[in-house]
């Protein structure tokens, strides 16, 4: 720290990510990135805009919302782009909260939400989730704050139906309700909440290019609301970062969009590996909860999970350990290929021998 340091500063406590460990070898499966690369569209877009760069971006992101519009099923004017759904959450909780609106959320959920709270001086409310780590869904009715649910939830996997969803949504009519499906094109059909968007002036859906598009790297994401609230939050974009989507990350986002069977085939591929992973991982006498999305809540039952996570970093796999309570006996585990889950599953033989 440098001799600038502030109390403000000090008494912000910043999100740890899974580690960027580089070796030879290394299967990462610690951060829930997609082991796929991106749609082989995206470099030839990239490349196409290499001239242009000398240029400020375009401001409305007109084609990247044009593609997102078109694949959700809804009119451009209900779409912003961000750098990440980190940046929009950003936005919206900036937006949407302040000393007297409150944040509630799941006291297992996302760790950067708590995290925003500190960094935009909004309180949290936080609500806990039920000891087969469920979300209790009518906890959330008539609170009079803010709310943000990670559909499917993290680290825990777990995905709740959209009818408890709008139940929410519909018993919060005078508060936003965020919902951040960062996971969900992994949960199969009629997961999303992006149907609803006409129906309530009050939902904000969060999505990102991190998981099922394979651009964890380029830092892209959307959300989808009414046009008045794509409005409001455009307020606080316009306020620090109006140029936040480069021309790289709007074509290369534009390219990943519209080429939907490749997203199809990467997200069936990651899905079956997901099946066999989890069968594998019983086989081990793991407890693993059904999974909604591209990566695994198990608990081992043979040694305590601290002690994998370390002996399979030792042996060059990385995945993640919580230290928090109660999730302090399990670990999560990303969907990586094929190949990389069966060198998981021999590394974790030898430490269970
Ligand atoms: N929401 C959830 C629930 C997540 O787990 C993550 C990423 N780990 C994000 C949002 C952030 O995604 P992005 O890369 O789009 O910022």
């Amino acid at each position: 720290m440098s001799r600038y340091f502030t109390p403000t500063l000090a008494a912000l406590e910043p999100y740890t990510p899974g580690e960027q460990r580089k070796m030879p070898d290394l299967v990462k499966l610690n951060a829930n990135e997609n082991p796929y690369p991106p749609s082989p569209a995206v470099a030839d877009a990239v490349a196409g805009v290499v001239s242009g760069l000398r240029l400020y971006c375009d401001l409305t992101e007109a084609d990247l919302c044009n593609a997102i519009a078109r694949q959700v099923g809804l009119p451009a004017d209900h779409i912003l782009c961000g750098n990440g759904s980190d940046e929009n959450l950003l936005l919206a909780i900036r937006a949407f909260c302040d000393g007297q609106t409150p944040l509630a959320f799941a006291d297992i959920t996302y760790s950067f939400y708590p995290v925003l709270c500190q960094l935009l001086g909004v309180p949290a409310h936080i609500l806990p989730v039920r000891e087969d780590f469920t979300l209790d869904l009518t906890a959330y009715y008539g609170l009079g704050e803010t709310i943000v649910i990670a559909n499917p939830n993290a680290p825990t996997s777990l995905l709740a139906p959209v009818a408890e969803i709008e139940e929410v949504i519909r018993r919060n009519p005078d508060h936003i309700v965020i919902v951040d499906e960062a996971y969900v094109d992994f949960a199969g059909e009629g997961a999303s909440c992006l149907p609803l968007v006409p129906k309530y002036d009050n939902l904000i859906v969060v999505r990102t290019f991190s998981k099922s598009r394979s651009m964890a790297g380029a830092r892209l994401g959307f959300c989808a609301a009414q046009p008045a609230l794509i409005a409001d939050m455009n307020r606080i974009k316009f306020s620090y970062s109006p140029y936040n989507i480069s021309s790289l990350n709007q074509a290369a986002g534009t390219a990943a969009m519209q080429d939907d069977a490749y997203f199809r085939d990467t997200v069936a591929k990651i899905c079956r590996t997901r099946q066999e992973t989890t069968d594998a991982l019983r086989r081990r006498g793991f407890t693993v909860l059904d999974s909604a999305t591209n990566f695994l809540f198990a608990r081992p039952a043979a040694k305590p999970a601290k002690e994998i996570f370390e002996a399979l970093r030792e042996r060059g796999v990385l995945i993640r350990y919580f230290s928090a309570p109660r999730i302090d006996s399990w670990l999560r585990i990303t969907i990586g290929t094929p190949e990389q889950m069966e060198r998981f599953l021999q590394e974790l033989n030898h430490i269970l021998r």
